[in-house]
């Protein structure tokens, strides 16, 4: 069962990339989290830690809070994830798939599709029709593609993210 801090990582992963993901729990604190300390949790150096939140920030999906040093005159940053934010982000995001495969399964449902089964390429109708039935490449003649499996596919990951798309609306509710 997907948890809110599987959510939260997905967030990064989406926004930052797989290797950032771990900053996510760290960033899930009710209390504002020292930079250095990220950054050494992490085992990156600032400026790379500062890379990734910055990114995440662009997104406005982070806060922070800066306290300056009074010996040293600098500021050091304070950051956390602001989880209503990032799990609405994430919602959009599986709303546009959501929407995306719709659009796909309407379309396999609607419309009919060639292949060169020896180029392994396909046309939709119009471009078939263009080209002939026949294979620019080969020259094979196209055949129509049996689009059941695919389908069976679609419908299987509309389902998926349906499902998930249930679990984070359930979270936000919550947070
Ligand atoms: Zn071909």
């Amino acid at each position: 069962m997907l948890m809110l801090n599987d959510f939260l990582k997905e967030v990064v992963i989406i926004i930052v990339g797989k290797q950032a993901e771990d900053i996510a729990d760290l960033l899930h604190s009710p209390k504002y989290v020292n930079e250095f300390i990220i950054a050494k949790k992490l085992g990156i150096t600032i400026n790379q830690t500062r890379n990734i939140l910055y990114k995440i920030s662009n997104y406005g999906l982070v806060s922070f809070i800066r306290k300056k040093d009074k010996k040293k005159g600098w500021y050091t940053y304070f950051w956390k994830i602001d989880v209503i934010k990032s799990l609405d982000f994430l919602k959009n995001v599986l709303l546009k798939k959501i929407e995306q495969i719709n659009y796909q399964i309407k379309s396999r449902e609607t419309k009919q599709f060639y292949i060169c089964e020896r180029c392994n390429v396909e046309f939709n109708e119009e471009n078939a029709l263009l080209k002939d039935f026949t294979c620019n490449e080969c020259g094979g003649i196209f055949t129509m593609r049996d689009n059941t499996k695919l389908l069976r596919e679609l419908k299987r990951n509309l389902d998926k993210f349906n499902k998930k798309l249930e679990l984070v609306e359930e979270e936000i509710k919550k947070s």
